[in-house]
């Protein structure tokens, strides 16, 4: 017997797609271009057709859950030749910010990051926090002092002879910021491992249901291997070669993404430096950890200046939405500001120096803390679908 399946139009998820940057998808008519210039569409399968079809009627679980939307690098190429209008590959990167808020919890903090009426409270909070920090670390340090010994432990970590030396951690002590940052990155990782084990349930379910695996039980093991595969791919940016609209993407995604890498490797040897080489900063400029951080920071400044650029100059075929300035805007400032503390610091101007790494410090709050529901979130989840259709062999 045919089974029967009623679809109930769910008309809050149409709105929250439309508010998202897909208020475009009601004029799809279904003449699938989109699916004959889409890069990754299966030979047995209408991608993004379908999407466009199950988008227009609201069905959210069929799109939510479907790790297609994740494969889809937003090349332009759908939207550019859609006789309609319609931009597909605007409304797909709507439902994967949908998706990105769905699946992340809180909810009311995913909500708060694609709100811009709470801009001035993201930033505010960490301002506020980093300033009592600030003020704690000038003048309270006889009394930390104090405290620390309590525990047996030095408070202050500035080196021999760092009195005539301009070092951040006599304005912000390095114990406050790792004491933030720390908790932050890990409650950012339990966040994400939570959202991911949910993510991949429900892509799994999905693909079941829709015979795009023959695998109905999940292994883990496999969808590691899978993983390790796709890390090449990712790394050497592919896919984004693949399309012809917005080749010129490619060259900032990977100097962000890399700068990212870097900055990652540099961060992980200054806190064993730190905490275990007993080695405290600030380190000579001739170090290759310096080159990495300052190659690193420049990278990132340019590459993110460019996609904002790239933004600017094709305001009118590609809609820029709040997410992605507020992503931008967060990456730009984080690499500008790093590199002003630095230029300051070696120009010895203490207060100035000081001044931008407070700003940095905020930069570096909002990305990490929001990380789970903002646009950045799109690299994990784009990862784990990446790794489960190559688990899944899907082609
Ligand atoms: S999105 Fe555009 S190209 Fe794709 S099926 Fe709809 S009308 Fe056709
Ligand atoms: S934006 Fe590019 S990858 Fe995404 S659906 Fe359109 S053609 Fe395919």
């Amino acid at each position: 017997m045919t089974e029967k399946y009623f679809a109930q139009p769910d008309l809050g998820f149409i709105a929250q797609i439309r508010g998202l940057g897909g208020e475009t998808l009601k004029k799809c008519y279904q003449c699938a271009t989109c699916s004959v210039a889409c890069p990754i569409a299966p030979e047995n399968s209408p991608f993004p057709r379908k999407e466009m079809i199950a988008a227009s009627w609201g069905l959210k679980d069929r799109l939510i859950k479907n790790g297609d939307i994740w494969l889809c690098h937003q090349c332009g190429d759908c939207t550019d030749l859609c006789p309609r209008g319609a931009a597909p590959g605007d409304v797909l990167s709507a439902i994967r910010s949908a998706a990105i808020t769905e699946y992340a919890r809180p909810k009311v903090l995913a909500n708060a990051v694609n709100d811009p009426k709470k801009l001035p409270l993201l930033i505010g909070i960490p301002a506020l926090w980093f300033a009592l920090l600030a003020i704690i670390t000038i003048y309270g340090k006889e009394t930390m002092t104090s405290l620390f010994n309590v525990f047996g432990i030095a408070w202050s970590h500035a080196h021999e002879g760092a009195e005539h030396v301009i070092a951040q951690a006599d304005f912000f002590s390095t114990w406050f910021v790792d004491l933030t940052f720390v908790p932050t990155a890990t409650a950012v990782a339990i966040i994400f491992a939570l959202s991911l084990k949910n993510f991949l349930t429900d892509i799994h379910e999905n693909a079941v249901r829709e015979g795009k695996t023959s695998q109905t039980a999940l292994n883990f093991k496999e969808f590691f291997q899978a993983l390790i595969r796709v890390i090449p791919t990712v790394l050497k940016h592919d896919k984004f070669n693949e399309c012809e609209s917005n080749k010129d993407r490619a060259t900032p995604h990977m100097m962000v993404l890399y700068s990212f890498i870097g900055l990652f490797i540099v961060t992980s040897i200054g806190f064993v430096l730190l905490y275990i080489a007993q080695m405290p900063g600030p380190y000579s400029q001739l170090s290759p950890m310096k080159w990495l951080a300052n190659i690193s920071g420049v990278a990132l400044v340019i590459g993110s200046g460019l996609m904002i650029k790239n933004r600017l100059d094709k305001k009118e075929e590609q809609k820029t939405y709040y997410k992605d300035w507020f992503i931008l805007g967060v990456v730009f400032s984080l690499g500008l500001t790093g590199m002003l503390t630095e230029m300051a610091r070696l120009a010895h101007m203490a207060y100035v120096s000081y001044f931008f790494y407070y700003l940095h410090l905020i930069a570096i709050f909002n990305l990490f803390a929001f990380l789970p529901f903002s646009k950045m979130a799109h690299l994990v989840y784009r990862l784990t679908a990446m790794a489960y259709a190559e688990y899944g062999n899907r082609k």
